[in-house]
């Protein structure tokens, strides 16, 4: 019988946190314990470990996700065991989950099988916190800029242009679009608002670029929260909310520290979502890690047109990392799907569908090494993969240059990912990495879209009306110019159709709306719709999730 995820962490011989961090050297005064097995690692010692050389950065990345899976968190556990195995000091950077999909339809975010981080349960529950307290500052921000119109609204808020929306770590819909303020004189003047899921915030992407608190505070400052009946904008700096929602985030900044299965360390730590944000770990774990560790594998989150391009055009461009390797994980029946067949038919062994969907993970390879890192596939392997699948699946991609590794960490743990690790080690220690971001900074926003569609998405072009066109002029006023781009359209396909499969080409990117995302840095390009407020499916997870008769968790995945 195959155990379920949250029956093989249960079963995990964990180490105390202290010994973990004794590991990476971490001096016991230097952390800070949340409990036995969870830890944050002080922000003081963070700043004593700036003049250490940084170990080497690996991206786990994948080809465009299906509803079949393909298993990067998973996969980056895997590795990053397999690295300790080989004798290497590996260190994993994951995000945060986030209680949405938990209590929705994918499930918890800490890997599979026999490639998992722990304590499980609590990383996909409330964890140390860090969500709650983004929640907090975010609507703390909102609370004051309410209570600023109250009293006299001396900065001239247009209340119908107030941008800031509040947010709560949960899927749902009811509150998308709500009316505030209700009830009388006393509670305000009512108006439209809204809220979005914590991870959309735009305090989870601050928090997760910030690379001091002293840098928090001052991207906090500087998110536009309304604007004035003039169009000027409003922030937060003048209603005076950053340094209290700073104080709010202090103790959350701080990595936090868990450990694998096999008790290799792990840094889990932030969680923005990767359409309208960019979808990775936070830059102070994955620096920290880098000084404590020799490798850091670290994952970005969707398929490597969005998670791996706002990896390093957006994170390692911005926070200065130079990744030293990247590893594509696909699967053969995510590649079946890519190759046109449907869900309910990936039981079948289907030779010529998986040929054809490698279509998709040889653009990613080809997209990936235009940002000058070195790229491997890794193939991960369901126990329903025919042998035949993953052997045509391997020689199609070695006839065209390009090195795929079966992995089983799932089933096996490090002992299923040596190979891959082996390879990550010689493509690392090959030196060939010469990593650049794929458009300058200088370049127009307009033009910073259209870079991407060309080059990643393989699109003809790029369309925005002039709505759109005014709206970027604007942005380029105030200053925001020489920010990268983020992209939000489907996650499903190259193209904006999440039914178009494999590796289209030739369609165009529209444009409809963009956001400014001016504490965060970067400008949101809305290319398709986009839910900063998840719903629950008809049948959610929740209903599934219980104690049993000894108050163990059962149901969550
Ligand atoms: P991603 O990070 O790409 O979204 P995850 O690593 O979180 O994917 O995996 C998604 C789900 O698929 C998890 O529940 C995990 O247990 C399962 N999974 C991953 N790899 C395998 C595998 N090789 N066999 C069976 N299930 C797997
Ligand atoms: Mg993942």
């Amino acid at each position: 019988m195959v155990m379920s995820d949250i029956e093989i962490a249960r079963e995990a011989k964990m180490k105390p946190i202290m010994e973990i961090g004794d590991k990476l050297g971490i001096p016991a005064e230097s952390l800070q314990p949340y409990g036995h097995t969870k830890a944050k690692i002080d922000l003081d010692y963070i700043k004593s470990l700036k003049d250490k050389p940084d170990g080497k950065l690996v991206l786990v990345t994948g080809i465009n996700p299906t509803a079949a899976g393909e298993g990067k968190t998973t996969t980056s556990v895997g590795l990053g065991d397999a690295l300790n195995r080989i004798g290497k000091n590996a260190i994993i950077c994951l995000r945060e989950p986030s209680l949405g999909p938990c209590f929705g339809m994918k499930g918890g975010a800490a890997g599979g099988g026999y490639a998992q981080v722990v304590p499980m349960e609590d990383i996909n529950l409330h964890f140390t916190g860090d969500f709650h307290a983004i929640a907090a500052a975010n609507n703390l921000l909102a609370a004051m800029i309410d209570n600023h119109i109250y009293w006299g609204n001396k900065l001239g808020i247009d209340e119908r242009r107030v941008s800031w929306k509040r947010c709560l770590d949960m899927n749902d819909r009811a509150l998308r679009q709500i009316a505030n303020s209700l009830g009388g004189v006393a509670n305000g003047f009512p108006r439209e608002d809204g809220f979005d899921i914590v991870v959309a915030s735009e305090v989870m992407a601050i928090f997760c670029l910030s690379t001091d608190l002293e840098d928090m505070k001052r991207r906090l400052g500087n998110i536009i929260v309304a604007y004035t009946r003039e169009r000027k904008p409003v922030y937060a700096r003048e209603i005076d909310a950053n340094g209290a929602m700073t104080v709010l985030l202090r103790d959350a900044l701080a990595p936090n520290l868990v450990q694998t299965l096999e008790n290799n360390p792990a840094f889990i730590h932030g969680g923005p979502f990767a359409n309208i944000a960019h979808g990775c770990n936070s830059v102070m774990a994955t620096k920290t890690a880098l000084k404590l560790g020799d490798y850091v594998v670290t994952e970005a989150g969707f398929g490597a047109d969005l998670g791996a391009e706002k990896f390093f055009d957006i994170k390692c461009r911005k926070a200065g990392l130079k990744p030293a390797a990247a590893v594509i994980v696909g699967t053969v029946r995510a590649l079946k799907m890519h190759g046109g067949v449907s869900k309910d038919d990936l039981g079948t062994e289907n030779i010529a569908a998986v040929v054809k969907g490698t279509s998709n993970i040889k653009r990613h390879v080809v997209n990936t090494k235009k940002f000058g890192v070195p790229v491997v596939v890794a193939l991960n392997r369901f126990i329903t993969d025919t042998d035949a699948e993953v052997e045509a699946i391997r020689k199609e991609l070695a006839s065209e240059g390009v090195e795929a590794i079966v992995c089983t960490h799932w089933a096996d743990g490090s002992a299923g990912t040596e190979a891959l690790a082996n390879k990550v080690v010689e493509l690392v220690e090959g030196g060939s990495a010469d990593f650049k971001p794929l458009y300058d900074e200088n370049l127009g926003l307009l033009q910073k879209v259209e870079a991407i569609a060309k080059n990643i998405y393989d699109a003809a072009g790029v369309t925005a009306d002039q709505k759109v066109l005014n709206q970027i002029k604007d942005f380029e006023a105030l200053g925001a110019g020489k920010f990268p781009v983020c992209i939000a359209k489907t996650q499903y396909s190259f193209s904006t159709d999440p039914n178009a499969k494999g590796a289209p080409s030739g369609h165009t990117l529209p444009i409809r709306e963009v956001r400014l995302s001016n504490g965060a840095e970067f400008i949101v390009a809305v290319c398709g719709d986009i839910m900063t407020m998840p719903g629950l499916p008809r049948v959610p997870a929740a209903e599934k999730i219980t104690l049993n008769d000894q108050d163990q968790i059962e149901g969550l995945f």
